[in-house]
């Protein structure tokens, strides 16, 4: 008889909250939120049982307030076995994200694999300056190295009136984005583009916003990342040649001749790159009114200049 393997567990279909099904050594809902917080408390995870209820609510396919009201649910030895594999492999370090498939962003749920770099809250900060120094009216915009697309589909999605590109060079990627572009109903004014940015230029004077979120860590900060993004995180989206710098020269020059006259340029780095991004920036001749801004813990993330 077929021996049932951790990987058949995790595709059974009957896991999910919607067949409860009582076993002979049941557990309840709670008992099982209380035993795996502590085993990821014990291990150094933050906010253990959070963690532990949205692998919980991921694995049951329920929402927090439902694992949080019915705590008296028995599980199924097949969801608990199914979960702890989740938890276990949380406990060696892999981002929740990952195990949970999605990540929120802007107040919305994007889908991530290990092809697209996590979303990060300080990315939001391009978004929120791109709405506040844009009018809402139409213009066209892209997105270079889209990742999961959480920067280009958040704009579409909060100004109806704008169309974008996204653009990443890696089709898995690009795939990711076109998906949750199609889930959060974005794709009609958004198009995902595979493409080395290095080789195919953008369409000159087409774009009246170009931003990035490109890789910007030098690989000498290596050893400052933390494991968790280090070992799971795709590098491709992480590190950059010439001190970190090396991404961040391409955009601007492929921005310089894409936008349009008065077009804004807004640019995610590393909170020690504000005053070279400034000078690239400068030093290009095509930009003014050049300035960065600061995220929530008051470091210096973005910085935006408009082309003359
Ligand atoms: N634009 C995506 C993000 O901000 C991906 C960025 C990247 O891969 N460097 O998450």
């Amino acid at each position: 008889m077929a021996h049932h393997t951790a990987l058949s567990l995790t595709s059974s279909p009957d896991v999910t909250a919607t067949t409860p099904r009582i076993c002979q050594s049941a557990v309840s809902l709670q008992q099982y939120l209380v035993e795996a917080a502590t085993r990821l408390r014990q291990a150094g995870i933050d906010s253990p049982r959070l963690c532990a209820q949205l692998l919980l609510c991921h694995l049951l396919k329920i929402d927090r307030l439902r694992c949080t009201l019915e705590t008296e649910m028995e599980l199924t030895s097949a969801q608990v076995k199914a979960v702890n594999l989740l938890v276990n492999r949380k406990i060696k370090g892999e981002p929740l994200a990952y195990l949970i498939g999605h990540k929120e962003f802007f107040s919305r749920n994007f889908s991530v694999t290990p092809d697209t770099l996590i979303p990060r809250p300080d990315t939001e900060l391009l978004v929120a300056t791109a709405l506040e120094l844009l009018p809402a009216s139409p213009l066209t915009f892209a997105d270079v190295g889209a990742g999961s697309g959480c920067i280009g589909i958040t704009i579409a999605l909060e100004r109806t009136s704008w169309h974008g590109v996204l653009f990443d060079l890696n089709p898995r990627t690009i795939a990711v984005a076109q998906a949750n572009a199609h889930r959060l109903k974005a794709t009609s004014r958004l198009t995902c583009v595979q493409a080395d940015m290095r080789l195919a230029p953008l369409q000159a004077c087409a774009y009246d916003l170009v931003v990035s979120n490109p890789p910007y860590i030098a690989e000498c900060e290596r050893s400052q990342i933390m494991d968790e993004v280090l070992h799971f995180e795709p590098h491709m989206a992480l590190f950059s040649s010439e001190n970190g710098i090396a991404c961040l020269k391409i955009v601007v020059a492929l921005a310089a001749p894409a936008l349009k006259t008065g077009g804004l340029l807004l640019l995610e780095h590393g909170a020690n790159q504000g005053a070279k991004v400034r000078r690239l920036l400068d030093e290009s001749f095509v930009f003014g009114g050049i300035c960065t801004r600061k995220d929530l813990a008051g470091l210096e993330r973005c910085t935006l200049a408009w082309k003359h």
